[in-house]
């Protein structure tokens, strides 16, 4: 009993504060996104306290939504066949389990696969173990795996030596071109055939282009490898049609549910090779997990019927736009942009086009903290050319939550103009304390001031799902 301000007054405060951050502040995280409050309330919901280790039943995967909502029929085969799970009491559970699959199913099915003929495994709790329970599922230990390097936009999970990919299977890079910064598929397509690899992986981290899906294919075909296709990302935009869906032609699709899809923290597998779907299903459950978290489901039920209405698709396309406006706005005002532009959700900017009095560049992470002291929220990325991920040389943009906070070209420029003002205003400089070489960058006091007053304006003026009481906050 007890509200949470009641019980714990101190996290009803954190809560209350980070909530108002994340109004005050405009975030440009390319992973991040503000799940509706419809989300939210499923996601707290009491499907949370239950275990539910197993799957619903088969025959669930092919019915319609109005077959899975007919309780009638779903309760009397419940208490006829409810051998699927190793717990009872999941009567429920089974239903919103199968409906977000469904309604994954019919998000992503295209005119010539229909959603009967997709695979969803809803039950993977994010997009990291989604990955490792396909590698499980698809490989052994010791295969030959080719993953995008992870300096050029690559994700952790795709064969980082720290990682627990990177640990079990042999990987092979493949890079941008130097000059073009874009994927070469001639080089990709070489090293595949020197290589063999068992597994590609294409889908990206930081990559703002969008995969040639049937290339990938035809490469993995030569080879005899599988395609999985890592739509982390962009599965939101694949979804509204404003990004290639790799469906037909990857032999699996993994993607999170909680960066553009705007859901709960989660991730789907998708295939339609029965065969590999069983496999998936056993790597996840019992391979790499126990107990499911149902909430989640219900949370996905509800943000996979949001991603199919007109307001997520014109959002989707919208993200895009902005991300393009971002890119032509900073390059305009003489920053370069890595890749050379955008078709997604992000860009990077090359910090190093700010250089200070001596010729020191400016780097990823001083930028990134002078940008969240005015109230805007980036990461430090690795950029080609940089070395490693400690000396990351860039800046990674993404338009999915100010888009949802309703802006358009217009106030992108204007947060693009601040942007570049603060940049701009960087000075970085080196110099030796004793033996140690120390890098500082100063920013103009005034510019970031300013910019601080502008991005409160800009704030201001977005939507947000509260109003939140203006003063109190530390
Ligand atoms: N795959 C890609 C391409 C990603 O960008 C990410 C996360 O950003 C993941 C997988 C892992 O997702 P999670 O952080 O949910 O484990």
């Amino acid at each position: 009993r007890g509200s949470l301000a009641e019980v714990d007054p101190d996290v009803a405060a954190l809560i209350r504060y980070e909530h108002e951050r994340q109004i005050r502040k405009l975030i440009l995280i390319p992973s991040e996104s503000y799940a509706p409050a419809a989300v939210r309330e499923a996601l707290g919901s009491v499907f949370q306290n239950l275990y539910a280790e197993g799957y619903p039943h088969e025959r669930t995967r092919t019915q319609t939504e109005a077959e899975l909502l007919d309780y009638e029929d779903q309760l009397g085969f419940y208490r006829r066949y409810s051998d699927q799970r190793y717990y009872k009491g999941v009567e429920y559970a089974d239903i919103v389990e199968a409906l977000a699959r469904r309604r994954c199913a019919e998000a992503f099915a295209t005119p010539e696969i229909p959603p009967e003929r997709i695979f969803v495994n809803v039950q993977p709790l994010s997009g990291a173990p989604a990955n490792n329970a396909v590698y499980e599922a698809l490989l052994q230990p010791g295969d030959t795996v080719m993953g995008m390097s992870l300096v050029h936009g690559g994700h952790l999970t795709h064969g980082s030596p720290v990682n627990r990919s990177g640990k079990h299977y042999r990987i092979v890079w493949y890079t941008v071109d130097p000059q073009t910064e874009r994927l070469d598929y001639d080089q990709i397509r070489e090293l595949a055939r020197q290589h063999r690899p068992k597994m590609i992986i294409a889908g990206y981290t930081s990559y703002p282009w969008a995969p040639d899906w049937k290339r990938f294919r035809e490469i993995a075909d030569e080879v005899g490898a599988y395609l999985l296709a890592d739509i982390a990302h962009t599965a939101g935009m694949v979804i509204a049609g404003a990004y290639p869906n790799p469906l037909g032609y990857a032999h699996v699709i993994t993607f999170t549910t909680h960066k553009t899809i705007m859901g709960p923290r989660g991730a789907c597998i998708l295939t339609t090779d029965p065969d590999l779907a069983k496999k998936i299903d056993r790597a996840v459950f019992p391979g790499e997990q126990g107990g499911p978290h149902v909430n989640v489901f219900a949370a996905l039920a509800v943000a996979f019927k949001l991603a199919r209405t007109p307001q997520f698709r014109e959002l989707q396309h919208q993200i895009v736009r902005n991300a393009q406006a971002m890119a032509r706005r900073l390059a305009e005002r003489g920053l370069r942009i890595p890749y050379g532009g955008t078709n997604t959700h992000l860009l990077l900017v090359d910090c190093k086009s700010v250089r200070g009095p001596d010729g020191t560049p400016l780097m990823g992470d001083p930028a990134a903290r002078v940008l969240d002291l005015a109230g805007i929220v980036v990461n430090r990325n690795t950029i080609p050319g940089d070395t490693g991920a400690g000396a990351a040389s860039g800046i990674r943009l993404g338009t999915p939550w100010i888009t949802q906070r309703g802006f358009r070209e217009p106030e992108v420029e204007a947060l693009a103009d601040i942007i570049a003002d603060v940049l701009w205003a960087c000075k970085p400089h080196r110099y030796y304390v004793g033996r140690d070489l120390v890098y500082r960058t100063k920013v103009e006091f005034d510019v970031l001031e300013e910019a601080k007053l502008r991005v409160a304006e800009l704030a201001a003026r977005a939507g947000a799902d509260v109003e939140l009481p203006r003063s109190g906050y530390p």
